[in-house]
């Protein structure tokens, strides 16, 4: 197979290429044009064209599954050049905006979610990803197709306001000098240019990362998969919490550089009957003192065979009312996609049980 040409950024690109405007020339046939083969892109000369076209692809995945929510979200499945597949999703949402003449106008707004790795190395125990292992990790281009494949499959325009959140499979600071290229492609205003500042790292908490992640000066917003309030229910969760402790993330958040008008998120996945009292509400405010954030509670979503359950409508109101009363700004995360699977993992592991049973068959 050959290596894909989106692994490149832009500056990358001009030192391969002489003369050095080829690069942004070919930059803007693949993010703006959107083409799929050297050969059309025309101002190129045929010479380079063929080189190229010897040496590098540019598409090396394909959309094998789809599914449309009745609320516009899209869960894609795609598969990658080696068969293994993963997942990305397109959230759906109604912008209000102002016509010069004071009417409104509803634009979409939208949200990726991409995956950074086949599988996880991190095994939550509430993750459907963790429960297949751990495959490999995605190549800077295989993160970049997947928001190509998106705009694509959705007319979407390069110029279009999109935030991008790497919250899809696996752990993205494992996997962190191809997410930190994803992230430099993606701002390149000769591209796609979605700004850092509109695209959100999601992590479970690797401390050390953190670190060398804020070290890298991206301009990215940070969230905190946190889920727990004290050590001993964050391992039974998530057993990276017996390398890098509540207290060692919570450091590691304090040193991270984060833009004037953002705060850190820190999403909490409320589990029936185990992290969803005024209890917990209450060790949580204690633990962001001093911390500029953000709460996003999110509904367990249960899978079959799943050891947890959905918690209650009325807990998860609760818990957003105490942390609202003590000044903190929590969110709800909506119910999109419900109905397509959404947990991250869900399509995917469906697919592997589908082709199962195949066989079986
Ligand atoms: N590995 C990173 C990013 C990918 S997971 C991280 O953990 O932050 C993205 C989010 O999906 C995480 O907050 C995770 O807790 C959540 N998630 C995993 N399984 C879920 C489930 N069954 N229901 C709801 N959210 C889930
Ligand atoms: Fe990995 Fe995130 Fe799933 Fe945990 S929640 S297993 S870190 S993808």
């Amino acid at each position: 197979m050959k290596p894909s040409i989106l692994n490149y950024t832009l500056e990358e690109l001009e030192t391969l290429l002489t003369p050095k405007f080829r690069a942004k020339q070919i930059f803007n046939w693949i993010y703006n044009k959107r083409v799929d083969s050297f050969e059309e892109m025309q101002n190129i000369p045929k010479k380079l064209r063929n080189d190229l076209d010897l040496n590098y692809s540019i598409y090396n995945s394909s959309i094998v599954k789809k599914e449309v929510s009745s609320d516009g979200s899209i869960k894609y499945l795609f598969k990658l050049h080696d068969g293994h597949t993963v997942e990305t999703v397109l959230l759906r949402m109604r912008d209000t905006q102002y016509n010069e003449d004071g009417t409104i106008k509803h634009l979409p707004k939208y949200t990726v979610c991409l995956s950074s790795q086949v599988g996880c190395k991190v095994g939550c125990a509430f993750c459907l990803t963790a429960k297949g292992g751990f495959v490999r990790d995605l190549e800077a281009s295989e993160i970049v197709e997947q928001i190509l494949h998106v705009y694509n499959d959705n007319g979407i325009e390069s110029n279009r306001r999109v935030n991008i959140v790497y919250m899809g499979m696996g752990e993205p600071l494992d996997n962190l000098q191809n997410l930190a290229k994803a992230i430099n492609i993606f701002k390149d205003p000769n591209g796609l240019s979605i700004s850092p500042h509109r695209q959100t790292v999601s992590t479970s908490g690797l401390s050390s990362k953190i670190d060398k992640l804020a070290k890298m000066d991206l301009g990215i917003n940070l969230a905190i998969s946190l889920h727990a309030v004290d050590d001993h229910l964050r391992e039974k969760l998530m057993p990276i919490n017996r390398a890098y402790n509540i207290a060692s993330i919570m450091d590691a958040v304090r040193r991270f550089p984060v833009n004037l008008r953002k705060k850190v998120m820190f999403e909490y996945l409320m589990i029936k009957d185990i992290n969803d009292d005024i209890e917990s509400a209450k060790k949580l405010v204690k633990l962001l003192n001093g911390i500029k954030s953000k709460v996003n509670l999110i509904y367990f979503n249960p899978y079959p065979g799943s050891p947890f359950q959905r918690p209650e409508t009325q807990k998860v109101k609760k818990f957003q009312e105490y942390l609202l009363s003590k000044g903190i700004i929590c969110t709800i995360r909506e119910s999109k996609g419900l109905d397509i699977s959404a947990a991250c993992g869900q399509l995917r592991e469906q697919k592997l049980l589908g082709e199962a049973n195949d066989t079986v068959r």
